[in-house]
């Protein structure tokens, strides 16, 4: 594999989106078994559905968080961690919900759409950490939580964003792994390494519309490639 060993850098930073727990069994967003081809996001992942019937968008996170919870980290999960273990300014950015970067001890997970595992109370302004299952859908001040995830047509949340910003300024590689690119604004953000002078990586079974952004273009699965990639600082 050409690419420099990882012991080179300081500053690592791992974009991932959904393809890096495809190996945990978690269906990708789009593709062949893609969630969205099974569900009509209108139906249950924007705000108006949750307004419009919020027990029916409950009814399907409820499903997700207890599917999820039936996975596992994958090697792929692990790795990152470790690497965060060995190089400890390492930044992992995700646009996963499903929180599987904590439970393989990845610190400070840095999460532009939210979790499946926390709630949030609009009217108290509250977000909390939530593994029930099911769950009780009514906080005790009798507004039902809304889960903490930044469904279709939300905005991202400004100071996840500037700390992927930062993190992105700063960094001296970033390896992204298993995002398509195509989920705006977060799909530009690696655009800010590759601006400061970062080297680039990107690991993704295909190209995407952002591989050129890369200097270099890891092709299979995210965990056949960090095995790889990390022969290199043991
Ligand atoms: P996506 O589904 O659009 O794309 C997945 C990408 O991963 C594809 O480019 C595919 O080629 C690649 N891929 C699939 N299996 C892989 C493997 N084993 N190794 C390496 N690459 C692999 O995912 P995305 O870009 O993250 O889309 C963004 C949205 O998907 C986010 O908003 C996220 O919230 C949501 N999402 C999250 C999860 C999750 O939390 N696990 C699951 C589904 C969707």
């Amino acid at each position: 594999m050409n690419v420099p060993a990882l012991s080179q850098f300081r500053r690592i930073v791992f974009f991932t989106g959904a393809g890096l727990s495809a190996e945990s069994g978690i269906p990708t967003y789009r593709g062949a078994g893609g969630l969205w081809n099974a569900y009509n996001y209108e139906d249950y992942a924007c705000q108006r559905a949750f307004d419009s019937d919020p027990d029916k968008v409950w009814d399907f996170h409820d499903v997700r968080r207890a599917f999820v919870a039936s996975k596992e980290p994958n090697l792929a999960h692990h790795i990152i961690a470790d690497i965060q273990k060995q190089f400890s300014e390492t930044v992992v950015i995700t646009q996963n919900i499903d929180g599987m970067h904590q439970r393989a001890l990845t610190a400070d997970v840095v999460e532009l759409h939210g979790s499946l595992w926390r709630v949030r109370c609009e009217p108290e302004r509250q977000v909390r950490e939530n593994f029930d299952l099911p769950i009780a859908r009514k906080c005790a001040c009798g507004a039902y939580l809304r889960p903490d995830i930044v469904w279709f047509e939300d905005q991202l949340d400004h100071r996840v964003v500037r700390r992927a910003r930062e993190a992105l300024e700063e960094c001296d590689l970033l390896v992204s792994v298993g995002t398509s690119a195509v989920v705006y604004p977060a799909a530009d953000l690696p655009r800010i390494a590759a601006k400061g002078g970062a080297v680039t990586i990107e690991v993704n079974l295909e190209d995407t519309p952002m591989s050129p952004l890369y200097m270099h273009r890891l092709r299979g699965k995210a965990s056949e490639i960090l095995t790889q990639l990390t022969a290199s600082y043991t």
